[in-house]
C-alpha cells in the first residue's frame, strides 16, 4: 500500500454524549502509526521528494505523538531521526514506556540534551540541505495540505448528509491543525488551548495565517488555568464517561479539556455539532499509569 492511501478518508460516526447528539470524525484511525492530527500535518512531507535527504531533525516531549509519527515516517522512508529532548528521568530511561518506547522501536535516536530548547528559534535555514527541520509538535507551513484535505472530506461529509450548517470542534496544542482547518472550511472552526493559554494559541494562529477573520473560535475555562501534561480528577472521569457511553477511547492531554468545555456549550448549539478525534491514544499507556499512581497517593 501506498504511504498516503492511508489519507483517503476517516469515518464519521454519530455518538451520544449527556443527551446531545454529536458527529465524530474519527482521524484516529488514519494508521496505526501515524492516528490523528500528526497524520493530517505530516502529510505535506509524503508528497515530497526524498530522494536527497539523509536525516530528519524534531525536539520535543519525551511522550510526543509527534515524535512516534516522525519516527515512523523516518523508519519507512530510510531516513536518520535525530530527535532532541531535556535529559529523561531515570525510571524513564531505564524504562521507556508508551510513546518514547514506539519511536525508540522505529529507530530513533533520542538526544537528551538541557538546551534543546534552543531549537525552538532555529529554522530550516539552519540546518545542512540533507536534512528536514521539524518544529515542536510539527506547527509549520508543511501542516496546511495535509489539514486541508480534512476541510474537503468535512464538506463532502455535509454535502452528503444535507447538512447546510455545522459546528466543528477540536482540542489545539499549537493550533496549526485548528488554524489551517478553519482557514479551509466554511464552516466555523471552535478550539480549546491545551499547551497554552487563549493569548498565547491566538499569537500561534497569527503566525501561521495572518488574517484574523480566518482563525477559529478559542473557548478557555474563564478562571481555571490549567498544565499541560498535569493530572486533573475531572479529566480522568470525563474520559472514562466518553469511553463508556460512546465505546470509543479518546486520549488523556488534549481531549479531556475539550470536552468538558464542550459538553458545557453543547446545549447552546442549534447546529449540528461534529468533533474531530486526532488520534493520540497510544500516549494514554502512559497517563493512565500516571493517573493510577496519583490515585493510590
Ligand atoms: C498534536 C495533537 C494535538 C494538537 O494539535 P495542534 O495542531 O498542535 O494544535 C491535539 N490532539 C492530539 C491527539 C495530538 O496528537
Amino acid at each position: 500500500m501506498e504511504f498516503y492511501d492511508i489519507f483517503k478518508s476517516s469515518p464519521v460516526q454519530k455518538i451520544q454524549f449527556r443527551g446531545h447528539e454529536l458527529f465524530l470524525k474519527r482521524d484516529d484511525l488514519l494508521h496505526a502509526d501515524f492516528g490523528g492530527n500528526k497524520a493530517r500535518k505530516f502529510f505535506g512531507f509524503f508528497l515530497k521528494d526524498l530522494s536527497k535527504y539523509r536525516k530528519l531533525v524534531s525536539y520535543g516531549g519525551n511522550q510526543s505523538n509527534a515524535m512516534v509519527s516522525l519516527a515512523a515516517f523516518a523508519r519507512h522512508h530510510n531516513l536518520i531521526f535525530e530527535y532532541f529532548t531535556k535529559p529523561l528521568p531515570k525510571f524513564l530511561k531505564e524504562y521507556p514506556i508508551g510513546n518514547l518506547s514506539r519511536a525508540l522501536n522505529f529507530g530513533m535516536q533520542l538526544i537528551e540534551n538541557e538546551a534543546y530548547t534552543e531549537f525552538i528559534s532555529k529554522t530550516q535555514a539552519d540546518f545542512p540541505l540533507d536534512t528536514i527541520f521539524v518544529k515542536q509538535g510539527g506547527a509549520m507551513t508543511e501542516a496546511e495540505v495535509g489539514v486541508k484535505l480534512l476541510a474537503t472530506e468535512i464538506h463532502a461529509f455535509a454535502v452528503e448528509n444535507a447538512l447546510t450548517e455545522l459546528a466543528v470542534v477540536l482540542p489545539s496544542g499549537t493550533g496549526a491543525t485548528a488554524v489551517f482547518l478553519q482557514k479551509h472550511l466554511k464552516f466555523k472552526v471552535f478550539t480549546v488551548p491545551n499547551v497554552g493559554d487563549s493569548e498565547y494559541l491566538k499569537k500561534q494562529f497569527t503566525e501561521l495565517v495572518s488574517n484574523p477573520d480566518l482563525h477559529p473560535q478559542i473557548w478557555d475555562f474563564p478562571n481555571k488555568k490549567h498544565q499541560f501534561g498535569a493530572l486533573y480528577p475531572e479529566y480522568y472521569e470525563i474520559w472514562q464517561e466518553l469511553l463508556i457511553d460512546t465505546k470509543v477511547e479518546f486520549e488523556l492531554l488534549y481531549d479531556p479539556k475539550t470536552w468538558l468545555i464542550l459538553s458545557e456549550k453543547l446545549a447552546d448549539f442549534s447546529c449540528p455539532v461534529m468533533y474531530i478525534h486526532s488520534g493520540g491514544i497510544d500516549g494514554n499507556i502512559s497517563m493512565i499509569k500516571r493517573y493510577e499512581r496519583f490515585a493510590t497517593l
